[in-house]
């Protein structure tokens, strides 16, 4: 059993049920059972199959946010964009089974062709920041792929997936294609990866558990996607617009309350701009609401649990190089307010994932200076490019080492665009138009035409 807290509150919610290792050799047994009738469902009915349990999760935004706001402390509006987000997913790739093409292949003496056959049963692993998203990410196109999935949601965050799972059942996913088994990594996860009847691993989560998940998946040559940690740069240069640099500078680090993987977590700013800008960040950090995740004129709400609280504490101890602090509840919640440290290139706050709403800004010099610290971390997964000279910003984003850039905004995650990390950020990519492919093996068939 495991209790759901309230990072909010500290109020128990429900328990929920850990599965066992027997429960989930039972479960992947009977997922590979129903491959054999899931993968023979033909393309327009698996189409209209994912398009209504898209229908269905899109119908029950109001229950699935709510329930993400008491499990997981995420805004109101966060957590409906996080419906949404699954919703949309499983529609996009809703596309994707009548679209699933071979090839035809020119060779001599016969013709040749390709197929795109599943690759069996997935197993998805999710953390706790994004439940329903990252959810949607792994089992939208390995359903599509006419795979079957078991999906193990986060030990402290297990209410949306499990509703998601009941809600396919509804949509007419038959029985056993998509499994939700709650339970811990150690056990269920690690399962998944030992268990020969698994083809695939999708995970997400931090860069260590994922280090070992790749070393298990290689005993098996089994094929796996990592999508791991962060340390991303928000570069903004002098030319830029400063104040809307400097306004949305927030959003791109403290959403989710800093515990996103894409979190612009160190802000770089050119030399000579980097006085007005800190003057201009000040108001926008400050005016960042942390509070009551029900609230609707809420930005952030508490981090997910106490121990996360903790690590996140450690990287702003007593005489830290605060710039300025917003505010946030005190009282019970695991309540920690955006902040703003200073500092070097050394700091450990400056090199190592927070996870949390902490942001350091440090200075450049130059163009060259900024590619080189935003590519001088580990990770590689997102970063963001304020400029208003076009050739610089496509220059720079092709001159820092990481798979999601943007520029003149914070945007990372789109569905039709695909996501993953370089270095130690990740493995592979996930959403975008691709992603069907992931899931697939391909068969490759030659026929004489010799007489
Ligand atoms: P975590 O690695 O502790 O756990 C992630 C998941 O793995 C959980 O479901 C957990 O139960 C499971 N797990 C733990 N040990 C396991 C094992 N031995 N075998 C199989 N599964 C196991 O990470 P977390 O603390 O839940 O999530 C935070 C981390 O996730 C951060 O580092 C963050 O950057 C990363 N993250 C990355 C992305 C991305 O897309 N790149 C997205 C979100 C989060």
């Amino acid at each position: 059993m495991f209790s759901v807290i309230n990072p909010a509150t500290e109020e128990v919610v429900t328990t929920v049920p850990s599965t066992s290792l027997e429960q989930t050799d039972e479960a992947i047994a009977r997922s590979h059972e129903a491959l054999k009738t899931w993968r023979e469902v033909t393309p327009g009915d698996r189409a209209n199959l994912l398009r209504r349990f898209s229908d269905i999760v899109r119908a029950h935004e109001d229950e699935l946010a709510l329930l993400e706001v008491v499990n997981s402390g995420h805004t109101i509006g966060n957590a409906r964009w996080e419906v949404n987000n699954i919703a949309n997913v499983l529609q996009y790739y809703s596309g994707s089974p009548e679209r699933l093409f071979g090839r035809q292949i020119p060779v001599p003496g016969g013709i040749d062709m390709t197929f795109k056959e599943p690759v069996g049963v997935v197993g998805v692993i999710v953390p706790w920041n994004f439940p329903m998203p990252i959810a949607g990410w792994g089992l939208a196109p390995a359903l599509a792929a006419g795979c079957t999935v078991v999906l193990k949601p986060a030990e402290v965050t297990p209410l949306t997936a499990i509703r998601i799972g009941e809600l396919a059942l509804e949509a007419g996913i038959p029985e056993n294609v998509l499994q939700v088994l709650p339970g811990k990594g150690s056990v269920v996860g690690q399962r998944f990866v030992d268990h020969e009847l698994v083809r695939k691993v999708v995970f997400t989560g931090s860069t260590q558990v994922g280090q070992g998940i790749m070393e298990g998946c290689a005993k098996q040559i089994k094929a796996v996607t990592l999508e791991l940690g962060g340390k991303s740069a928000n570069i903004v240069f002098a030319d830029s617009d400063l104040e809307k640099a400097a306004a949305s500078a927030p959003g791109g680090v403290f959403d989710n309350a800093g515990q996103d993987c894409c979190a612009r977590s160190r802000i770089l700013v050119e030399r000579k701009a980097y006085d007005r800008f800190m003057e201009l960040l000040e108001p926008a950090v400050k005016n960042f609401v942390c509070g009551d995740p029900n609230d609707t004129k809420t930005d952030m709400g508490p981090l997910i649990t106490k121990a996360q609280l903790e690590s996140v504490k450690s990287f702003v101890p007593d005489g830290a190089p605060i710039a300025f602090q917003g505010t946030a509840p005190t009282g019970k919640g695991n309540w920690f307010p955006p902040t703003v440290l200073t500092g070097t290139e050394a700091d450990r706050a400056y090199r190592e994932e927070i996870f949390g709403p902490v942001v350091v800004v440090v200075p450049f010099e130059d163009e060259a200076d900024a590619i080189r610290m935003a590519n001088d971390s580990e990770y590689g997964l997102s970063g963001s490019i304020w400029t208003r000279d076009i050739g610089r910003g496509i220059r720079v984003a092709r001159g820092v080492e990481t798979g999601n850039l943007s520029v003149n905004s914070h945007s990372s995650v789109r569905y039709w665009t695909p996501f993953g990390g370089y270095k130690k950020s990740g493995l592979g990519r996930e959403l975008g138009p691709d992603a069907v492919d992931a899931f697939t093996e391909t068969k490759n068939v030659f026929i004489s035409t010799e007489d």
